[in-house]
């Protein structure tokens, strides 16, 4: 019987996020068919010991961390070329262009950029699982644009279908218009069995009571467990949207399931916040795009943990913070601290307990479970697939490392990220990706920005924007 070639990595110390793996001093590390088949501390013992065989990829991990690679569980990744363009405006100016004239203006090609150049730099930055929020579905030509650019760089993806994005308000105010039926044609044709690899898979994201009518909502909910796919809505974010109580109506017609991620929930009441976590729903939160957006609510972080809910982590958009999940723990950690302080010592005293390898749990472990993909990834487990990021410890802003998760969560950048595997395949080598060339990548995006730019002033004017 030919054996498949195994690629073993040694020496290398380990932060698992798995109890029982635990975190290693030194390790050795074996993949085989895309998965973990075993994490043995050094010395190996000789009885368990893989025995090198001839064609085995032998990597030196002296110097390095492997930690799980990081699960992005909400990003609109569609809008990679236009990042940081909204830095300093009022979030109601990227609502109305972003998500009105400039949207609208996407053609099939530059959602396809921009999900590959975003899938790419995700990839550079340790994130391995990206749930793609792609509210853009102009066309089902925009659909595919965004499943190959996914699919081109190699990262492991959930394609999140939503709707059209239009210089009106129809899709999104009371909107009357059901969820688009081109889902159907894209779960046939992408995702019914054998027909694409296994690391893209297939969600919904829904407007929900804040954004669609009554009876439009609920059928939106209805088809998602039709196709049996799983469900992503913004909740909370905004005063005016929290009126819609969305959460409580959703339990109030027995919708409200496992299978739902809520993004934001800054204004949700904590009877709401219980009824997420009764039900077993998960949270993603934006933190870097919530703390710079103005008005969008305090960050319900430690009402979350009250209620018992440990949130999944995700970039947001682009266009007003970075999509990097180093910069959302960093900045989650701060937040915690900052909090704690400004509350005062009493109030403190009794807040919740986050220690840094919660952190690190966020970006990781909870972000598997909130796109339903935790006994798959989220954690260096012998069995789980092996996404697997590789950090350079003698790193000057990381060395000497006394506290991996400490040094991780405080100081860590793309920079330090020396490789990446996605199902045991190298995407990214001693700090090159691998497959792409970044400056014929960046020529690619520099254009569809340019003429985003100059198609959008037809429809921002259609929009009255
Ligand atoms: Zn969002």
């Amino acid at each position: 019987m030919q054996q498949s070639q195994r690629t073993i990595i040694e020496n290398v110390a380990v932060l698992s996020l798995d109890e029982h793996v635990g975190e290693l001093g030194s390790a050795t590390i074996t993949i085989d068919g895309g998965r973990i088949t075993s994490i043995e501390p050094t010395p190996v013992n000789p009885r368990t010991a893989p025995d090198h065989r001839a064609g085995d990829e032998v990597i030196n991990g002296s110097g390095l961390l492997a930690l799980p690679g990081f699960v992005d569980t909400h990003r609109h990744t569609w809008q990679s070329a236009i990042k940081h363009s909204y830095a300093e405006l009022d979030p109601r100016v990227y609502f109305a262009e972003v998500l009105k004239g400039l949207g609208a203006s996407y053609q099939a090609g530059d959602v396809y950029i921009g999900n590959k150049l975003g899938s790419y730099a995700a990839l550079s930055a340790g994130t391995t699982t990206l749930f793609d929020w792609s509210h853009v579905q102009n066309s089902p030509e925009h659909s595919d644009g965004a499943i190959a650019g996914l699919r081109e760089s190699g990262i492991r993806a959930v394609f999140g279908h939503g709707w059209p994005t239009s210089p009106d308000d129809s899709w999104t105010d009371k909107s009357l218009r059901p969820h688009p039926a081109d889902i159907r044609r894209i779960q046939n044709e992408y995702f019914s069995q054998g027909s694409l690899d296994d690391r893209i898979s297939l969600a919904m994201v829904v407007r929900g009571p804040e954004e669609a009518a009554p009876g439009i909502w609920h059928d939106e909910l209805r088809l998602a467990r039709e196709l049996g796919l799983r469900v992503s809505v913004h909740t909370g974010a905004y005063a005016r949207n929290a009126n819609a109580a969305a959460v409580q109506q959703y339990a109030d017609a027995g919708l409200l399931g496992p299978d739902m991620t809520f993004v934001h929930c800054n204004h949700l009441t904590d009877q709401e916040l219980g009824l997420i976590a009764d039900n077993g729903a998960t949270v993603s939160l934006g933190i870097h795009c919530e703390m710079n957006s103005q008005g969008v609510g305090e960050i319900p972080f430690h009402r979350l943990l009250q209620a018992g809910i440990r949130p999944s982590l995700s970039g947001d958009t682009e266009t007003k913070c970075t999509g990097d999940m180093f910069t959302q723990m960093r900045m989650l950690w701060a937040y915690h601290r900052s909090t704690l302080t400004r509350i005062g010592p009493e109030r403190a005293a009794q807040a919740p307990t986050v220690t840094i390898r919660d952190i690190l749990g966020y970006a990781t472990i909870e972000g598997a479970k909130a796109i339903g993909q935790e006994t798959d990834i989220g954690s260096l487990t012998p069995g789980k697939r092996a996404d697997i990021q590789l950090i350079d410890t003698n790193a000057l802003n990381l060395g000497p490392v006394q506290d991996p998760a400490a040094s991780i969560v405080l100081a860590a950048h793309e920079g330090n990220v020396r490789h990446v595997l996605v199902g045991g395949k190298f995407v990214k080598r001693n700090g090159l990706l691998l497959g792409v060339n970044t400056e014929e990548l960046m020529d690619e995006a520099r254009r569809s920005q340019q003429s985003l730019l100059e198609r959008a002033a037809k429809y921002k004017s259609m929009a009255g924007v």
